[in-house]
């Protein structure tokens, strides 16, 4: 069953969102590599959507990919992201999204470990661990 969607104009989204979190998760922005508090760890538990509350990934999908974001190698369910080709910036890559509120999150790349050979690079500070 599909989940309800989160629609808010982008003035409550500003209003709502700190400058950092409103600049990556609605106007598609990257954070610096290793500025963010979810980089490095390993601590269990489920990462939520900053801007709506949505689970998105399990801790238990992490690793430590060396890039200085976290790493994911699966979302906690398939519905939980949307994807979107992204041609910007002179790149061809998938963009992906939070499942209900459509928040940018990171990209998707090919070059994860097992089982699903995936690396979901993720803005940290669209994140929040529970
Ligand atoms: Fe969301």
């Amino acid at each position: 069953m599909s989940k309800r969607k989160v629609h808010k104009t982008e003035e409550e989204w500003r209003r709502e969102l700190s400058p950092e979190e409103f600049q990556v998760c609605r106007l598609g922005g990257t954070e610096p590599a290793f500025s963010g508090d979810y980089g490095m760890t390993l601590k269990e538990g489920v990462y939520h959507c900053v801007a709506c509350g949505n689970e998105l990934f399990d801790a238990k999908a992490k690793f430590d990919s060396g890039t200085g974001w976290p790493s994911f190698f699966e979302p906690i369910r398939p519905d939980a992201v949307t994807y979107e080709r992204d041609t910007s910036h002179g790149m061809d890559r998938i963009e992906v999204r939070c499942g209900v509120c459509d928040s940018h999150l990171g990209h998707v790349f090919e070059d994860g470990p097992e089982p699903t050979g995936k690396r979901y690079c993720i803005n940290s500070v669209c994140l929040e661990h529970d």
